[in-house]
């Protein structure tokens, strides 16, 4: 059957599936300095950020990936003070960074101002920590400001780059992560969104690789739902210097001092099991 125009719809190439929205109304539409962003109003998902005609964040369903891209990673690290987003410009995950009271600083690194407004205009609930004095927001490349960040000034770095296309490729190579690893402490965690494991594997074949020869000893990839991106089932990938990550703070978790809709210590657990199909494929990437 096919779609009326008063559909979204992005088309995965990769696998050649396509995922839409019924909208109501185009709410906005620029093209930056950097790239297309548009929002629009949908029937189902509330509102909807579209950056190059890729989904991005959705009212109903954003809190999956903003609380699975820092919790797990913040509660793997021993005791998280500094940290740095790359990319990240609906705000959604600085949020989720402050809600940790042991994180002093969160700067967020993000190319594209615009992302930013837009998103303080159509997902305000997304930016309510923005003015947190522990926030700092800056509007560069952040690979440069990844290339001159001072040795041993960073715990855990979270990379919330658009896909390995456009102004996010560099996000995924060696030389970037080599920057990272450079910039974080001894304990240092760093992690990146990875992609659907039933669509792009070979990207995350790169980032393990990547990652190894960047120096991070330890990989290791964690799973959620993710309905709005491309086949619904997303990842991170969490990296560290020493041979395997640390056991995660549980007590912690099961403690911690604020509400998530979806991540507890039982989620924690459970997002780490790795599928057989997924441990065959880590293995021939040694
Ligand atoms: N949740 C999204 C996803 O996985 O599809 C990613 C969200 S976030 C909006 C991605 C951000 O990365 C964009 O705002 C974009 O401007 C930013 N970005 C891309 N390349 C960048 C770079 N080199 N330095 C800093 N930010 C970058």
């Amino acid at each position: 059957m096919a779609l009326d125009k008063n559909w979204f719809t992005e088309i995965e190439e990769e696998i050649q599936s396509a995922f839409s929205l019924k909208v109501r109304k185009k709410l906005h539409e620029e093209q930056s300095a950097f790239q297309k962003i548009e929002v629009y109003e949908t029937e189902g998902f509330g509102h909807l950020l579209v950056i190059d005609g890729f989904t991005m964040v959705s009212t109903r369903d954003n809190f999956l990936y903003h609380e699975m891209m820092t919790h797990p990673v913040l509660f793997t690290h021993p005791d998280p003070k500094r940290v740095a987003i790359i990319g990240g410009g609906d705000c959604g995950s600085l949020r989720e960074v402050l809600r940790h009271p042991g994180v002093e600083h969160c700067v967020q690194i993000d190319i594209d101002e615009r992302v930013t407004r837009v998103s303080e205009q159509f997902f305000p609930e997304l930016c309510e920590a923005n003015d947190d004095p522990r926030a700092e927001l800056l509007f560069i490349d952040g690979i440069q400001w990844m290339k001159d960040a001072e040795p041993n000034s960073l715990d855990v770095i979270i990379v919330d780059s658009t896909d390995p296309i456009g102004p996010g490729e560099v996000l995924f190579s060696t030389e970037f992560y080599a920057a990272c690893h450079r910039a974080l402490g001894e304990d240092g965690l760093i992690v990146q969104q990875s992609e659907s494991p039933l669509a792009h594997l070979p990207i995350l074949e790169r980032m393990y690789r990547s990652y190894r020869a960047a120096g991070f000893r330890a990989v290791q990839t964690l799973f959620f739902p993710q309905p709005i991106y491309p086949t619904g089932w997303w990842s991170a990938t969490i990296g560290g210097k020493a041979d395997s990550l640390p056991g995660f703070r549980e007590a912690d978790a099961r403690d911690k001092p604020f509400a998530t809709r979806y991540y507890n210590a039982e989620i924690h657990r459970a997002a780490f099991a790795q599928p057989e199909f997924f441990r065959e494929a880590v293995a021939s990437w040694r």
